[in-house]
């Protein structure tokens, strides 16, 4: 029974789309929509048919990530069409409007624009539908757990305390609403220096496996802070589409084969 003894929420899948798997953190600036994208893309290399869905509405960053630009067109009727890029189906609030245009909603706008895009978009067939949370625990994080039948979340956070607390405080949100936790990514979990290959552990290392091993969840793996992953990204150029093979791509690569 779901939890105050209310009747389960009937979750209606959403068609053709095989596997829902959050991508998701206790707070902003860990690098969850990077994850997200990159892990995104890692499913892809492995030979599946990935979309990413970007939840986050109040900071949607996927437009960016993924060097998207053109507004979706809508199919005829009410549905809108997802964007492609790198072989990845897309969709984000940050499509609709400008980059610049910040969203002043309440909690049932956001709702009901999380809905639309999960239900009014013509994903087709897809083995993973990627869905990048917005941070933190709240409505709309709940609603989304508890109004899609997600096969699983993944937490992302970086080795600190205080982003470990939140990254707890996710995981907590995720079991009280029965969804399985895939695992905790450490991401920024060190910095190897180019010129000189010394490695500085930034934040602290290690924090989020010791976490996932004292909570009883897996640990999906370390991603290092590389200049590399940062300008890629912030230019639509995510590492694991532009260059698979390198090694700033194979953490997320690794990543992919656990989820
Ligand atoms: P979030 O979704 O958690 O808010 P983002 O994915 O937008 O975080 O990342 C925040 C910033 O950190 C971005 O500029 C991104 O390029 C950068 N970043 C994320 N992960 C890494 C990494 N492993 N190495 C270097 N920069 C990173």
């Amino acid at each position: 029974p779901a939890p105050g003894g209310r009747p389960p929420a009937t979750k209606p899948g959403i068609p053709g789309v095989d596997r829902i798997v959050a991508v998701a953190s206790g707070k902003g600036g860990v690098g969850k929509s990077t994850t997200a994208v990159n892990l995104a893309l890692g499913l892809s290399l492995l030979g599946l048919r990935v979309g990413i869905l970007d939840a986050d509405v109040y900071g949607p960053s996927i437009p960016r990530l993924l060097g998207l630009k053109d507004k979706p067109k809508t199919s005829g009727g009410r549905t809108m069409l997802p964007l492609e890029a790198y072989g990845l189906k897309a969709m984000s609030m940050g499509l609709m409007v400008d980059e610049e245009t910040p969203m002043i909603w309440r909690g049932p706008m956001v709702m009901s624009a999380l809905t639309q895009m999960m239900r009014e978009v013509e994903w087709g067939e897809l083995d993973v539908l990627v869905v990048d949370m917005p941070p933190g625990t709240g409505d709309a994080q709940l609603t989304m757990a508890q109004q899609v039948p997600l096969a699983g979340a993944v937490i992302v956070s970086t080795p600190q305390d205080l982003a470990l607390i939140d990254a707890r405080k996710g995981l907590a949100m995720f079991q009280k609403v029965d969804v399985r936790v895939l695992g905790i990514v450490e991401n920024m979990s060190y910095f190897v220096a180019p010129d000189t290959g010394n490695r500085y552990d930034i934040f602290g290392h290690g924090g989020a496996k010791a976490e996932a091993e004292r909570l009883g969840v897996p640990f999906l793996g370390e991603v290092p802070i590389e200049m590399a992953i940062r300008e890629s990204s912030d230019s639509g150029r995510p590492v694991v589409a532009t260059d698979p093979e390198g090694p700033h791509s194979a953490a997320y690569r690794d990543i992919a084969a656990k989820v």
